[in-house]
């Protein structure tokens, strides 16, 4: 088992068949649902961050039906370069409180 067959399965656990309701029955938060370009969706927080290519968190790009994981991603933070930014969602079940 290398690590994009892990990788694969936490995409399949956090990615529906279907597009669910607008707030999250765990936590109770409102969500924003993303088509990604797999036909799945996601539940994502509504605000969206800002980030760089150079890390290892995933956040969800696009909005619509043609979103993806990015899973290189660096959430911006004060201090950080400026240059070769972009805006994406976190994945909500990670934030889920
Ligand atoms: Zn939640």
């Amino acid at each position: 088992m290398g690590r994009r067959r892990r990788s694969d399965e936490l995409t399949d656990t956090l990615t529906k068949r279907s597009r669910g309701g607008d707030f999250c029955p765990k936590c109770g938060a409102f969500v924003r649902w993303v088509r990604l370009d797999t036909g799945r969706w996601i539940a994502t927080d509504p605000e969206p961050v800002i980030y760089r290519d150079d890390g290892k968190e995933w956040l969800v790009v696009g909005n619509k039906w043609d979103g993806y994981i990015n899973k290189g991603c660096q959430i911006w933070r004060p201090g950080d370069p400026t240059t070769d930014t972009r805006k994406g969602r976190r994945i909500h079940a990670f934030n889920c409180k």
